[in-house]
């Protein structure tokens, strides 16, 4: 796919409407290589879409779920199909390896059949009235017209997790993804055009989260907002939902802790922390930026991760040989570079982290050796290829830092005691719990979401994302 030459349009009411603003799309392992040009929209256009969507959504939800499980069905088809193309202009677009970005495509795919499925298995309830000759229904319907505002870091995966369960339960879409990634989302648009969603359904504004992501939130007509980003970008969403009376959900950060304990099987941890902390550069709202090592293996741990972090292919994300694509962009490569100095000001035995020449932004990982939980580093989510190595004297010192945290999304433990393993799962203050396995990378068919600072409303995936996108509706019918 080349876009030099082409000027990415948002799609309204099922039209490619055009702008005079643009911004140029860059990709990350090499500057000079220019994706495309998209159109950067404003408020008047998240009203055309919302007027558009307005419009069409009673016949959406009114229409037979089938209808919606085909549209869906179709798109995840669509995307399947193509998952090496898309694949390849994901890694390009925002940096993940090849093989991160064909499996984030493939998984989009599973998403949209998934909740094609979903569609179909809207279950209501029923039960007898405590009154006589009463009966009582509830049923779930759509919400209405739904905003969804999206991250750079998951730019198919997360778009495709709010969009289909929107559209199963018989939402209309407005979706404005983030300005660093709109490639993806604009073919997802297409996706959705060519599986045949009705127009007006599916709304595409690209633009600045000041005007466009601002006027999602506080737009009269949308009747609820999906947000996934920072922490203070989603407060403030949530503050203005709140005050209009929308419903809110917000995924956001996470500083998640990786327990590694004496009696873990070494290998096991490595790949575990190496993984988690290092892959996706780092970039997971679920990275384990806190590996928690107790004092038995602590040093003989450190030792084998500088050796694994050292010895990682940093690249270019196109390149099959990469294992740790570039930073998304120049700011967030010299938010991690700080953040790197700032380790070792505050006393951490600093190693890698250091800036790879090349034509992009190229960052070796960073062990913070000898950190304590209360630094900077340990408490604040970098969102690079970084992790603090903090040294617990026991099980339950461990499982105390590992909670110490603003924030709750994801925590994992390595051990073969299934004593630590079961008291760490049912004592974790997190919204997801690993044993042996990475913080990150999670399926696509079960709940995601967390805790504390990370997130706020119901959860997303899943079954549960019924949860967000429908309404509950109780009736009473007297014979
Ligand atoms: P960000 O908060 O800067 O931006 C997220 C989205 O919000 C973008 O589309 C942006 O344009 C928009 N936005 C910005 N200002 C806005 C405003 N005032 N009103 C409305 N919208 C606005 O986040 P980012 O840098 O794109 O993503 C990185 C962050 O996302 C990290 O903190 C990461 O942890 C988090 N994240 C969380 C999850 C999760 O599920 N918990 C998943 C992925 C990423």
């Amino acid at each position: 796919m080349d876009y030099a030459e082409t000027i990415g349009a948002h799609y309204i009411d099922g039209n490619w409407v055009e702008d005079s603003d643009h911004s140029q799309n860059i990709n990350p392992s090499n500057t000079a290589d220019i994706i495309g040009r998209f159109a950067r929209g404003d408020a008047g256009r998240v009203d055309q879409a919302v007027a558009a969507a307005a419009d069409a959504q009673p016949g959406w939800a009114d229409a037979s779920p089938q209808i919606r499980h085909d549209v869906l069905e179709k798109a995840g088809a669509l995307i399947m199909a193509r998952k090496d193309e898309l694949g390849r202009l994901l890694a390009r677009e925002e940096g993940k390896t090849l093989a991160e970005a064909v499996g984030e495509t493939i998984r989009a795919a599973q998403i949209f059949k998934f909740f094609a499925g979903e569609a179909l298995r809207n279950l209501g309830d029923a039960v007898a009235s405590v009154r006589p000759s009463v009966d009582v229904m509830m049923e779930r319907e759509a919400v209405g017209i739904i905003g969804l505002i999206t991250p750079w870091n998951f730019p198919i995966a997360i778009p495709a997790w709010k969009i289909a369960p929107a559209l199963a339960f018989g939402n209309a879409v407005v979706i404005k993804p983030a300005e660093l990634t709109p490639a993806c989302a604009w073919e997802l648009a297409k996706i959705l055009d060519e599986a045949g969603c009705p127009k007006g359904i599916f709304n595409l504004v690209l633009g600045s989260g000041s005007l466009v992501g601002a006027r999602i939130a506080e737009h009269p007509d949308i009747d609820a907002v999906s947000f996934t980003g920072s922490v203070p970008t989603g407060r403030q969403i949530g503050v203005t939902c709140a005050s209009l009376g929308k419903k809110v959900q917000m995924e956001m950060g996470g500083k998640n802790p990786m327990v590694v304990m004496d009696d873990a099987d070494l290998d096991v941890a490595i790949a575990a922390c190496v993984n988690g902390a290092f892959f996706s550069t780092g970039q997971r709202c679920t990275a384990s930026s806190r590996l928690i090592v107790t004092k038995g293996i602590y040093d003989k741990f450190v030792g084998a991760l500088t050796e694994a972090a050292d010895n990682l292919v940093v690249g270019d994300a196109l390149d099959r040989a990469t294992q740790i694509g570039p930073v998304v962009d120049e700011k967030q490569l010299q938010q991690n570079v700080d953040y790197v100095k700032l380790a070792a000001d505050e006393g951490c035995d600093v190693r890698g982290g250091s800036i790879q020449n090349g034509p992009g932004f190229f960052q070796k990982p960073a062990v913070f050796a000898s950190a304590t939980n209360d630094m900077r580093v340990s408490r604040e989510e970098i969102f690079g290829p970084c992790a603090s190595v903090i040294k617990a004297d026991d099980y339950d010192e461990a499982l105390h830092l590992a909670n110490d945290t603003d924030f709750g999304l994801s925590a994992g433990i390595c051990t073969t005691s299934l004593k630590y393993a079961t008291d760490f799962r049912k004592k974790s203050k997190a919204g997801m719990v690993m044993v042996n396995l990475p913080t990150a990378g999670v399926d696509y068919h079960v709940p995601f979401g967390g805790r504390k600072g990370s997130s706020y409303g119901p959860r997303e995936q899943g079954g549960y994302a019924r949860e967000f996108y429908t309404i509950v509706k109780t009736s009473y019918i007297s014979a």
